[in-house]
């Protein structure tokens, strides 16, 4: 993922100073650089122009009001009872009550979240599991880890989201369950998925690691599939540094998630005689009594501003839809809310003069906008082939199975490709907890930038 630098206004005119002096030098003075740009659009900031915002004024992240967070944690942590106790069980009520599932386990990431539900759904050597390319590693790493194939199904690049048509010819009698993944925050389409993997009998597990209160069908996701994957990481939309949970109605599933994740001692049903001690193979995966603390008090406020983001990210995908090469995501009929970990867009450079993404970037971040150009593709990076070459998979499958070469082709995702290398524009969830005003800049930086590309282009080859 790239990052482009955020500069405040005076570190950007001195770093670009000669670039500041020939536009000055091109118009003659300073004066007339503010109505440089056509159209009564202002000059873009890269030109010297006035930054549409100010990189200082948005949102900060993680949000934290010691007045109302810090009482249950302090307790925490005088107490000195920090391993796994009553404070994590309470966090996992309240989390599964948020979400609608009967049941909620606690653990210490995302990943492992991943990890742990898969396993514990018996999915293993040998088995296939589709999954989309666009996502964080860990939905991949987290089937490799359990020494199953992970088996690429292309995104509609209109969602970002796996797209349910190039499902069903990815299934094989190897297939054993489906990883939907809610990308940026924004529901897979779930009605078509579920009902694909019902009629082939597949495993759902849903990686809503970003998609925190979510909808379908004002159901949360995270509770359509076998399982759902919640990330607590600290950029995620409920922050408490490191922190995750499986969410699921599957008591004994989720028994047996306890037991996995805590040495593989006896827990509800997943049970031994006594004397028996760990009743299976098993990690220890807990969570701390003070990351529910905090997630405790973060749980507080994840449902205004939820609520917040959905509001802001409509407000402005309506500013920006109609500027041509600007196509913002779109949702699937049945989603009733959307979580936005992030607000993405594809760009189109042939509207901008042929200017490229990186130079759109560069042009957006100098407007005070904190954005990325997002993932690149995962299917094709080092990982896959250093595992395809390790000992244990070696002995797990067939040498035409780990030919690398073939798995890239039976792997291609032509459309993840173009929206990873080419399209992809993000814009990070704390900017939608800003004001309308905030979201009327954005707006105005993309437009100041549209107007202008021809000279943007011009700056940096
Ligand atoms: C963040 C994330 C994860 C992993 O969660 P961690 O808590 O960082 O381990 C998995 N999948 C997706 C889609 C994510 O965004």
């Amino acid at each position: 993922m790239k990052q482009f630098k955020l500069y405040s206004r005076r570190e950007f005119i001195k770093k670009n100073s000669v670039i500041g002096m020939g536009a000055v030098l091109a118009t003659g003075a300073v004066q007339p650089l503010i109505a440089l740009g056509s159209n009564g659009v202002q000059a873009p900031a890269i030109l010297g122009g006035t930054a549409a915002w100010n990189v200082t004024k948005w949102p900060k992240w993680p949000i934290w009001d010691p007045e109302t967070d810090e009482k249950l944690v302090l307790e925490v942590l005088r107490s000195g009872v920090w391993s796994r106790s009553k404070m994590v069980t309470q966090f996992e009520k309240e989390w599964a009550n948020a979400v609608g599932a009967k049941r909620s386990l606690a653990v210490v990431n995302g990943t492992n979240a991943l990890v742990v539900a898969t396993n514990q759904l018996g999915i293993h050597g040998g088995d296939e599991v589709l999954v989309p390319p666009y996502t964080f590693i860990s939905t991949v790493s987290s089937i490799l880890s359990n020494g199953a194939m992970p088996v690429f199904v292309d995104i509609d690049p209109e969602t970002f989201q796996m797209d349910p048509a190039k499902i069903e010819a990815k299934i094989t009698n190897r297939t054993k369950a489906i990883m939907v993944v809610h990308i940026l925050g924004l529901p897979s389409d779930l009605v078509s998925i579920m009902e694909i993997a019902k009629k082939h009998n597949l495993i759902v597990i849903e990686d809503a690691c970003q998609a925190h209160l979510a909808e379908v069908n004002n159901q949360k996701v995270g509770t359509f599939g076998h399982a759902g994957c919640f990330s607590f990481q600290n950029s995620k939309n409920l922050p408490i540094g490191e922190g995750g949970a499986i969410v699921s109605n599957d008591e004994k599933f989720m028994d047996r998630c306890y037991s996995y994740h805590n040495l593989g001692t006896p827990h509800g049903t997943a049970i031994g005689s006594v004397s028996d001690g760990s009743i299976m193979q098993s990690t220890k995966v807990r969570m701390t009594e003070y990351q529910a603390a905090i997630g405790i008090a973060q749980l507080k406020r994840l449902d205004s501003e939820t609520t917040t983001r959905n509001l802001n990210a409509e407000y402005l995908k309506s500013q920006i839809k109609d500027i041509p090469g600007i196509l913002p995501y779109r949702v699937y009929e049945s989603v009733t809310r959307g979580a936005f970990h992030l607000f993405a867009f594809r760009y189109h450079k042939e509207h901008f003069k042929g200017l490229s993404r990186d130079q759109f970037l560069n042009a957006l971040s100098a407007e005070g906008l904190p954005c990325s150009s997002g993932y690149t593709p995962l299917n094709t990076q080092p990982f896959l082939h250093e595992t395809f070459k390790s000992a244990n998979y070696q002995k797990m499958y067939p040498k035409s199975a780990l030919d690398i070469n073939q798995y890239n082709e039976n792997n291609k995702c032509p459309l993840n490709d173009k929206l990873c290398n080419e399209e992809a524009v993000w814009f990070t969830q704390n900017v939608l907890l800003g004001t309308r005003d905030d979201m009327k800049s954005i707006a105005n930086a993309i437009e100041k930038i549209a107007k202008n590309a021809e000279q943007i282009k011009k700056l940096n080859p």
